[in-house]
């Protein structure tokens, strides 16, 4: 009885919320962190009330992507705010910085449960939860519990290995009944800064080919750009600069809420 009671209370909590988008990649590094940060900024800046919930236990990076490294909070209920529109929460505001997470599987699910009840959202358009890499404790439990009008996005770069892991993604995503929006093709090829000219470091393309093998939309790509990296170090979205990067974004942004 308790847990139906608790799972009582994460729906009605999640009730409030207009759209839930979990964003999931097969790899770690892919940029799926970045990408959920700036789905997130653009649609904030839009209009839109934004909420980002870091489901990452094991690598709570949200918070530095908005310069809000070393931040802690007493209560899991408030999130934090970045911007009238926008607040995020994570498990980093909780525990010590540095220190690893050394949680089975149960206790990850508890945790994320608890973060689902627990954190006031308030009525918001947008919760935009960043998973882990791969099909673990984290995902089921977000799965399980997020409720099944949710959607999912799945962030591969082009190489061969990153498209395997992210069909595995995918097809994790259909197994658990996520309807998945999309897929995102990050550090898709690069704008020289000197020539402005594309270069394809990695091959480009694999995810779009991928998408229409598993008939599945295909919602873009983003190039590799230096100043990703800049800004996201230094705590700036992305898609507040004019960048190709941004522009492309913006559009991944437009095809989601349409
Ligand atoms: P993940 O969440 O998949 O582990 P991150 O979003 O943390 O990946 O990104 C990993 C690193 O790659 C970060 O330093 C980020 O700034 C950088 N990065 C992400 N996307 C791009 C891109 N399109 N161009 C350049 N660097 C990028």
């Amino acid at each position: 009885p308790a847990l139906a009671e608790r799972k009582q209370r994460i729906d009605s909590n999640m009730s409030k919320i207009k759209h839930k988008i979990v964003v999931m990649s097969g790899k770690g590094g892919v940029g799926k962190s970045t990408t959920s940060v700036n789905l997130a900024y653009g649609l904030s800046l839009r209009g839109y009330k934004v909420g980002i919930l870091d489901a990452d236990l094991h690598g709570p990076n949200i918070p530095i992507m908005f310069g809000k490294e070393g931040v802690k909070l007493s209560k899991i209920s408030e999130p934090l705010e970045i911007s009238e529109n926008l607040h995020i929460s994570s498990l980093s505001f909780f525990v010590p910085d540095n220190s690893p997470v050394v949680w089975k599987g149960p206790q990850k699910i508890t945790a994320i449960m608890e973060m689902l009840e627990g954190i006031r959202w308030g009525e918001i358009d947008f919760l935009i939860v960043d998973l882990p890499p791969g099909t673990g404790d984290e995902t089921l439990g977000i799965a399980q519990n997020i409720g099944t009008d949710s959607k999912a996005i799945v962030v591969t770069t082009p190489q061969k290995v990153s498209i395997l892991d992210s069909t595995r993604a995918l097809n994790f995503a259909k197994l658990i009944n996520l309807n998945v929006l999309g897929i995102i093709e990050n550090m898709s090829g690069f704008i020289c800064p000197d020539c402005q000219k594309e270069v394809n470091i990695f091959k480009k393309g694999g995810a779009e080919t991928m998408a229409q093998e598993k008939k599945t939309d295909f919602l873009g790509s983003i190039p590799l750009d230096g100043n990703i990296v800049e800004s996201s170090d230094n705590g700036l979205p992305f898609i507040s600069n004019d960048s190709v990067a941004s522009r492309k974004m913006n559009d991944i942004i437009t095809k989601i809420i349409e």
